[in-house]
């Protein structure tokens, strides 16, 4: 029986092993699929504190988990199909092959961003060759050339305004002719000088260069089924985000989308599980912002198992 099993290996997780494990509760954390979360497939990651120089997004990753490690951390490859809570209040989480049994559970599954299902995109994201779902994290790396964004929800309009501090253009890429967005949200894109949505179109094709970098996409107009090329050298994916918590199956309260509502804190409906990071964040999706639930979580652990102990 473990004290504390983390599920999940992003930012939140990995804090919340170091500080789990620094109060000796000797923790043990699960991959999952993506060992090291979303960051692993982006690049540089400027905005990290600690890092005037910036670090690569795998390092990162790298280096929180060399940190957890340090401290008792174990470290497993797994990825969780079930959990369930036991008739004693103790929980069980299922893998394929192995059952791991414990006190309590902090999930930091993050989220996944969506993307178009086209070829190629595996490679365009991993090793920076113009395609990512996070302005924030890489739209600096896009100055004075024409950019991107799918998407017309919040999100998209949100990346698009960011852009414009970088980026000489940005096309605003939607599949309708009216974005879902808020309307002060979407009023502020479009009144953009730089700006200029694209109506009633999708992606069809990545056009790449003889390096494998994106020199632009191949459009398609969705009412007339015309293609033409647009010319950009970033494509920003805002289509929005799938939380991992299908393991979960009702056991914990999530909202329609499937994040985990916190109750207080990272505290959930179901005592003994709390929850950190992307996989209850619709607002912020940040690394930074991650580790810090992933660190209050380990705290509410150690303070609930304590009185658990009477
Ligand atoms: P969203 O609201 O679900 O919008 C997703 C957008 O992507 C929609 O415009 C949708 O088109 C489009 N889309 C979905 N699948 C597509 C596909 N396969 N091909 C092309 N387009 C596709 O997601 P979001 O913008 O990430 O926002 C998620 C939540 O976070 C929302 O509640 C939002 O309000 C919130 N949020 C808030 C802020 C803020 O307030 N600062 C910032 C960001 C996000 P359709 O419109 O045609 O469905």
């Amino acid at each position: 029986m473990e004290n504390v099993i983390i599920i999940g290996t992003g930012p939140a997780g990995y804090t919340a092993a170091i500080y789990a494990a620094r109060a000796d509760l000797k923790p043990l954390i699960l991959t999952g699929t993506q060992p090291g979360g979303q960051l692993t497939t982006t690049t540089e990651v400027e905005n990290f504190p600690g890092f005037p120089e910036g670090i690569s997004g795998p390092d990162l990753m790298v280096q929180m988990q060399q940190q957890a490690e340090k401290f008792g951390t174990r470290v497993e490859f797994a990825h969780i199909d079930r959990l369930t809570k036991e008739d004693d209040g103790t929980f069980t989480l299922h893998a394929a092959d192995k059952a791991y049994h414990t006190r309590a559970v902090i999930i930091c599954s993050g989220a996944s961003a969506r993307y178009l299902g086209l070829p190629g995109e595996e490679e365009l994201t991993k090793g920076g060759h113009g395609l990512t779902a996070c302005a924030t994290c890489d739209g600096a790396f896009y100055r004075d050339v024409p950019v991107c964004v799918i998407g017309g929800g919040d999100s998209a309009c949100e990346e698009a305004t960011f852009l414009t501090k970088f980026a000489s253009k940005v096309y605003l890429i939607h599949r309708r002719d009216e974005l879902r967005a808020s309307k002060i949200m979407a009023q502020r894109a479009l009144d953009h000088e730089k700006i200029e949505p694209v109506w009633n179109s999708g992606i069809k094709e990545y056009l790449t260069n003889d390096k494998g970098d994106i020199r632009g996409v191949l459009l398609e107009n969705l009412q007339d089924g015309s293609t033409s090329e647009l010319a950009v050298e970033g494509v920003f994916m805002a289509i929005g985000h799938t939380p991992n918590s299908a393991f979960l199956n009702g056991l914990v309260e999530t909202d329609d989308n499937g994040y985990i509502l916190q109750k207080h804190g990272t505290r959930t409906s179901v005592e003994g599980i709390y929850a950190a990071g992307d996989i209850s964040d619709t607002e912020y999706r940040q690394a930074i912002t991650a580790a810090g639930q992933g660190c209050a979580a380990s705290i509410e652990v150690e303070r609930w198992l304590a009185t658990q102990e009477g």
